[in-house]
C-alpha cells in the first residue's frame, strides 16, 4: 500500500461520510431525531447490532430492495483484494474464499475480465453453509477447486476450522493459507508473535515474508510443530499446521459487516488497517475500555460510521513506526 497516508485528509474523509450519513441515511438521520439536536458523532454501535438494520442503513435515495439486489453486506471484493496484497499473499494464484453461500463471482475486484487485472476467484462453501446434500455441496466447490488444480496453487481465505475442512480437498494444490480472524484476534496473534522472538527468528531466516515457504523436507519441522506458516506445499500439510498466526502467518481481520479491516503486516509484525477502506478512532466504551469505533470510507450501501467490530475488546489506533500509515494495537 503506498505511502501516501495523511492523518488530515484521512480524518477529512471521515466527516465527509458522517456529514451524508446524518442527512441521508435513516439510522443516523434518527439519533438526530431522538437527541433533539444536531450531533457531532453518531453514537457508537456494536457490529453485531447491525446485522437486522440493513433497510435503515442504506440512503432514502436509493433504499435497499432485496428482491432486486443481492445483500449489500456481500461488498465487492475490493477490501479483499487489497488485505491480500497488506498481507503479501502471492498476486498471480487464484483465490479461493471460504463463505457461508456461494456467489456469482469469477474475479476478484480490478476488472470484469481476468486479464483487466482482476485475480481469478471462486467460492469454497463453509462447514455450516446449508446445502441439500454433499453432492450438492461438491458440485458447487466444483468451480473453485477446478481453478485451483489447473493453475496448480491457490490462496485459500477463511476461518481455522473452515480452513481444517477445506484443505484435505486441495491435495495436490500448493496452497498459501490465509486465516480470517476478527480484529482483536489478529491484535492478539500480532502480539503473541512479537513475544515469542525465537520463532520470529527461526522463521525470518528462511521466509521472506508472504512468499514460499520452500518445499523442502527440512522445513517439515516447522509444520509439525505448528509454528507458522505462510505458505505450505500440500493442503494435508496445511490443515496439520494448526495454528497460522505470527508474524509471516498470513491473517486478515474482518468483520461481518464492515468486511475485511486490516491485515498483519509481515515485515513490522503490526495490524495495519486498510486505511483507504475504514478509517479507526479510539473512543471510550460505556465500562470504561477503551476500544476503536470504524467507518467505512468507500461503502455508502450501507452506510457504516463508528461501528465496533465484535470481539474488539481494549483496542487503540496509532500509526506503525516502520510504516507511517494505521495500525490498531492494545493500548498502551
Ligand atoms: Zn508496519
Amino acid at each position: 500500500m503506498p505511502a501516501d497516508f495523511s492523518a488530515r485528509r484521512w480524518e477529512r474523509a471521515r466527516r465527509r461520510v458522517i456529514a451524508a450519513a446524518f442527512l441521508r441515511v435513516p439510522f443516523y438521520r434518527d439519533q438526530w431525531a431522538a437527541a433533539g439536536r444536531a450531533l457531532e458523532e453518531p453514537e457508537p454501535t456494536p457490529s453485531a447490532a447491525l446485522a437486522d438494520q440493513l433497510h435503515r442503513l442504506c440512503p432514502f435515495a436509493r433504499p435497499f430492495d432485496p428482491s432486486r439486489e443481492p445483500s449489500p453486506w456481500i461488498g465487492d471484493g475490493r477490501d479483499l483484494r487489497d488485505a491480500l496484497a497488506l498481507a503479501c499473499a502471492p498476486r498471480r494464484a487464484p483465490v479461493l474464499e471460504v463463505r457461508p453461500a456461494v456467489l456469482d463471482r469469477r474475479t476478484l475486484a480490478g476488472g470484469v475480465l481476468p486479464w483487466s487485472g482482476g485475480r481469478r476467484y471462486g467460492v469454497l462453501l463453509a462447514p455450516g453453509a446449508r446445502v441439500v446434500d454433499e453432492a450438492r455441496r461438491r458440485a458447487l466447490d466444483a468451480a473453485a477447486l477446478g481453478l485451483a488444480a489447473e493453475a496448480g496453487r491457490a490462496i485459500v481465505v477463511g476461518e481455522r476450522a473452515a480452513l481444517d475442512a477445506v484443505l484435505p480437498r486441495l491435495a495436490g494444490v500448493r496452497v498459501h493459507v490465509v486465516e480470517r480472524v476478527s480484529l482483536g484476534q489478529a491484535v492478539r496473534a500480532a502480539r503473541a508473535a512479537a513475544a515469542t522472538p525465537t520463532a520470529r527468528a527461526r522463521v525470518a531466516g528462511r521466509v521472506s515474508p508472504g512468499h514460499a515457504v520452500a518445499a523442502d523436507p527440512a522445513e517439515h519441522d516447522l509444520t509439525a510443530t505448528g509454528t507458522l506458516m505462510g505458505e505450505v506445499t500440500t493442503a494435508g500439510q496445511a490443515a496439520a499446521a494448526g495454528t497460522l498466526m505470527g508474524e509471516v502467518g498470513a491473517v486478515v481481520a474482518h468483520d461481518p459487516h464492515l468486511g475485511y479491516l486490516a491485515a498483519v503486516v509481515a515485515g513490522c509484525g503490526q495490524v495495519h488497517l486498510l486505511w483507504r477502506h475504514v478509517h479507526a478512532r479510539p473512543f471510550e466504551g460505556p465500562d470504561g475500555d477503551r476500544t476503536v469505533g470504524l467507518t467505512a470510507l468507500r461503502r455508502r450501501r450501507p452506510a457504516l460510521v463508528n461501528v465496533v467490530p465484535g470481539d474488539a475488546g481494549s483496542l487503540t489506533t496509532a500509526l506503525c513506526p516502520a510504516h507511517g500509515t494505521p495500525i490498531v494495537t492494545p493500548p498502551a
